[in-house]
């Protein structure tokens, strides 16, 4: 098959991850563009993302749990529009429920760090860069300048802790946004702070040059494979009960014949 829709024009993380975890979920979301119903959790992650973002985009002695407080409500129009609270079946109990744990995570933060001692040297940074012939871009929650001087990847998390053994996959995100730093800024940082702000617990990783070169790499052949697999008009499927199990596209899978495990 051909496909109508171009190539898309650069790859992100999480785009990245879709097409690692499978090859047909990138060609389903990113080729086709098919939406993702939103999920409570995705919309709860937007939720808090952006309070966050306008806490920080204040001057930093204005960072006060207050002024987090006083934009919550405006994020309930600029998330829950119409379509998503259609795809979350919102009803009075579900808002409060996300306004209570929002509440929650605003008070966790505070304990975690103060937001007015942060030097952040960018708030949903934007960065795209060409890597080995691969168009990479990502947005970066933060990036913060530590006060020993280093460079410092923050990524917010909403969902649950990783186990104790946390794979790779933990970081593979942020170290891709590592790349794009060391790359476009010329400066590699020197660690990733993920802040799981509903546990009130940080997570860092330091950022080494092998790292960086690693996921480069990563990054480069699967843009290489995904450039073929547009071309052969396919991108293989491979289904497994890890990567279906949450996936939008089960349904679409079956009744194209993809052997989806229940
Ligand atoms: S349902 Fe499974 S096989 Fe189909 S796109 Fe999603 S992850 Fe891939």
């Amino acid at each position: 098959m051909t496909f109508e829709q171009p190539l898309p024009k650069a790859l992100s993380p999480s785009r990245l991850a879709d097409f690692q975890a499978c090859p047909r979920r990138y060609q389903h979301a990113s080729i086709e563009r098919i939406a993702q119903p939103a999920s409570y959790a995705t919309a709860k992650g937007r939720f808090v993302h952006l309070v966050f973002e306008n806490l920080f985009l204040l001057p930093a002695g204005e960072r006060s749990i207050e002024r987090a407080r006083d934009y919550v409500a405006p994020a309930i129009d600029v998330v829950l529009t119409d379509d998503v609270r259609k795809d979350l079946a919102m009803d009075d109990a579900m808002l409060e429920r996300l306004l209570a744990e929002t509440e929650e995570i605003i008070t966790k933060y505070f304990e975690m760090e103060d937001p007015r001692a942060i030097n952040s040297e960018g708030i949903e940074l934007r960065l795209g860069v060409t890597v080995n012939d691969a168009p990479l871009f990502g947005i970066l929650d933060r990036l913060d300048r530590d006060p020993d001087g280093s460079l410092v990847i923050v990524d917010y998390k909403t969902g649950g802790l990783p186990n104790r053994n946390y794979d790779s996959q933990t970081f593979a995100n942020s170290e891709l946004y590592a790349v794009l730093c060391q790359e476009k800024l010329g400066e590699r940082p020197a660690k990733i702070r993920l802040l799981y702000v509903a546990q009130g617990e940080t997570i860092e990783r330091n950022v080494t040059e092998v790292v960086i070169k690693a996921r480069a790499s990563a990054a480069s052949g699967a843009w290489e494979r995904i450039k073929r697999y547009y071309d052969d008009g396919d991108f293989p499927a491979t289904p497994s009960s890890n990567t279906c199990r949450f996936c939008a596209y089960k349904d679409l899978c079956r009744s194209e014949g993809v052997p989806v495990p229940r």
